[in-house]
């Protein structure tokens, strides 16, 4: 069997010998869309079992038939590591989704600010852009879009021990002190669970400001001196947290 070119997310597990049923969707997919015949290969992974290589054993219109030979890569998930961000406009919340799936998150949590446009998002729209994302790039974990939660509720109901990379984009003028009034560096920062929360396009308001700085498990980080899109600032900031606190 060659190595596979196909890669796909199924929601089945995944073991030698185990055959997995396909729906219309990845019938239509794999063999109206990419032509496969049976025999050929496709690599698969579910988010738990590692990524196996797998061969058609049934090919039809409507369903069709996998059956699982060799696992090819463990199981490896990313780093305990949240996306906060504030939706913007469409094709930037799918880049941000995108990017983060990419670059190694376990979930992306949209958060509603005081000035984010969005006041709604398509979580299941989003969750197939991850979906997506980690087929493209051979991870084997999918990361978990939440629903949409206002960014207050949520600092007020903060898990014990999760640290908060607070991008700040006005931080360089910023006369706030952090909680013991000393400026705090992501050098004395503690590796473990964490959080990144990227603003939207109107940034934070003085409010919330104010209170992030306050909050003891904040870490205001300001990236570079010129002020960000949101997708750039989200790119920018895992590239940071993964080199500082992460696996690179
Ligand atoms: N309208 C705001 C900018 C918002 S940029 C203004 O003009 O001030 C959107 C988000 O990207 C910000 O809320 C912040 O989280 C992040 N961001 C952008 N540039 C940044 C920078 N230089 N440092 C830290 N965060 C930044």
């Amino acid at each position: 069997m060659d190595a596979a070119k196909i890669r796909l997310y199924v929601e089945h597990p995944l073991a030698e010998g185990q055959t997995v049923l396909l729906d219309r969707d990845q019938a239509h997919y794999l063999f109206g869309v990419m032509r496969l015949t049976a025999g050929a290969p496709v690599a698969l992974f579910n988010g738990t079992d590692g990524e196996w290589q797998a061969e058609v054993t049934a090919a039809g219109k409507r369903g069709g038939e996998l059956t699982c030979r060799s696992r090819s890569r463990d199981q490896l998930s990313p780093p305990d590591l949240w996306l906060l961000f504030a939706p913007i406009k469409k094709t930037r919340t799918d880049f941000i989704v995108e990017k983060a799936a990419e670059m190694g998150v376990a979930r992306i949590q949209p958060v509603q600010t005081e000035f984010t446009n969005a006041e709604r998002i398509r979580r299941d729209r989003l969750q197939a852009h991850a979906v997506e994302a980690a087929e493209q790039c051979g991870s084997t974990y999918i990361a978990e879009v939440a629903e949409l939660q206002r960014l207050d509720r949520l600092l007020a109901d903060w898990p014990a021990d999760r640290q908060l990379m607070f991008c700040d984009e006005a931080f360089a003028d910023a006369s706030y002190g952090t909680p013991d009034g000393a400026p705090r560096s992501l050098e004395d920062a503690p590796k473990g669970e964490w959080a990144i929360l990227i603003g939207p396009e109107g940034g934070f308001s003085e409010a919330e400001r104010r209170r992030l700085h306050g909050l003891p498990f904040a870490w205001p980080v300001q990236l570079g001196h010129r002020i960000l899109r949101a997708d750039t600032a989200a790119v920018a900031a895992l590239t940071l947290w993964q080199l500082k606190l992460g696996e690179w």
